[in-house]
């Protein structure tokens, strides 16, 4: 098998046998045609049901992921809510304490409506995971590292503990990509990445898939609950995942070795309290992540002294990180999470999340420097 770099280079760049094109084309048809005795040549329908773009950016995201099938949606928020939806009603679903925020929110104001419920759980204590499951848990949702406190959870124990209670688990993998973190080789059942993250890469689409280690019922059910709600990723945004993701393998590297730089110098600085980052050996779950990561990725979170208006200070007088929010674009980005978290919040006051972009590491190490000593 080749290996990811060379799969990703490679994506969808089979010559078009229409024109023997190296870039894939976008079919942009909301329908096709049918043949005289009403079947459909070349099985498609409509294109909210499935369009050939999607369908071969969904080929080249499993074979990321070594999964059996993908299913790309318009947003990473559709595809977990899909994946959500899709559960039997009267379902409970562990969720790790630290997931994207928007996760948490969604299990608080919406799983009810749904016929779910949830226990929200710190999944490094594995002993808390195991004390929280019922018998009707159905998925234990992890994600690692996790958004913004950069928690790693040990996946192969999880898929373990899910497993031997009937449950699925699913890993949020949007920070490492298919390539740092391999979660379906590690045990887990579905990968969720938000596209609009490192897969896109250029902050400029958004999209959501669900890698699935087994095309089995869930998957079946995910596709069919895509299809009825009208969740299906357009084929124009699938386009851009597929062309960003040529270059993902080259663009994680770089960003890698640049929040290694960044993380260094921050753990080093006087008005810095803490720095989360499970590439640093100080990081409470270094060891898990150096044994299930290729490398460490490019967000990182760091505790500024001072709280949060010294935090919020700090970010006003960066000139190379952009306060915005989002993250796994060229540019590197800044945000104080707390202020847009809103009241339901967890993150600590003091905390800036960083995403360490593809500039020339020293210029956002000076930057930072800069911005500290104000
Ligand atoms: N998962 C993680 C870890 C995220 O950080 C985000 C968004 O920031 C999402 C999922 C949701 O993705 P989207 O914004 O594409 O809906």
């Amino acid at each position: 098998m080749p290996r990811i770099e060379t799969l990703a280079a490679r994506a969808g760049s089979a010559p078009d046998p229409s024109s023997g094109a190296l870039s894939p084309p976008i079919q942009l048809a909301t329908t096709f045609e049918h043949s005289p005795d009403g079947r459909l040549p070349q099985g498609f329908l409509y294109q909210r049901y499935d369009n050939p773009t999607q369908q071969d950016t969904e080929r080249a995201l499993a074979v990321l992921d070594g999964a059996a099938r993908a299913l790309l949606f318009p947003t990473g928020m559709a595809a977990g809510a899909t994946a959500l939806q899709a559960l039997p009603p009267g379902s409970h679903v562990l969720l790790c304490d630290d997931s994207y925020f928007s996760f948490r929110t969604l299990a608080v104001e919406q799983f009810r409506r749904w016929g779910l419920t949830c226990t929200i759980v710190d999944f490094t204590d594995l002993d808390a995971v195991r004390a929280a499951l019922r018998p009707e848990t159905a998925l234990l949702w992890a994600e690692t590292p996790s958004n913004p406190l950069l928690k790693v959870s040990d996946i192969a124990a999880l898929a373990d503990i899910a497993h031997a209670a009937g449950a699925r688990l699913l890993v949020d993998g949007t920070f490492a990509s298919p390539v740092l973190q391999q979660p379906l080789a590690l045990g887990a059942d579905i990968v969720l990445h938000s596209a609009t993250k490192y897969l896109g890469g250029h902050g400029d689409v958004m999209g959501g898939v669900l890698c699935f280690a087994d095309d089995g019922e869930h998957a079946a059910a995910c596709h069919r609950l895509r299809l009825l709600a009208g969740s299906t990723a357009s084929p124009f945004a699938a386009w851009m995942i597929l062309r960003g993701v040529r270059t993902l393998p080259a663009r994680m590297a770089w960003h890698c070795r640049n929040a290694m730089q960044v993380a260094r110098f921050l753990a080093g600085h006087q008005r810095v309290e803490k720095v989360h980052y499970p590439g640093l050996e100080s990081h409470p779950q270094h060891a898990v992540a150096a044994r299930q990561m290729r490398d460490f990725g490019g967000m990182l979170s760091v505790e500024v002294a001072g709280g949060g208006a010294a935090a919020l200070a700090v970010a006003g007088r960066l000139r190379l990180f952009t306060n915005a929010t989002s993250l796994g674009s060229t540019e590197s980005l800044v945000e104080h999470r707390a202020s847009i978290e809103g009241p339901l919040s967890t993150t600590p006051g003091g905390l800036l999340r960083l995403s360490v972009g593809l500039e020339h590491a020293d210029d956002l190490v000076a930057d930072l420097e800069q911005a500290l000593a104000g």
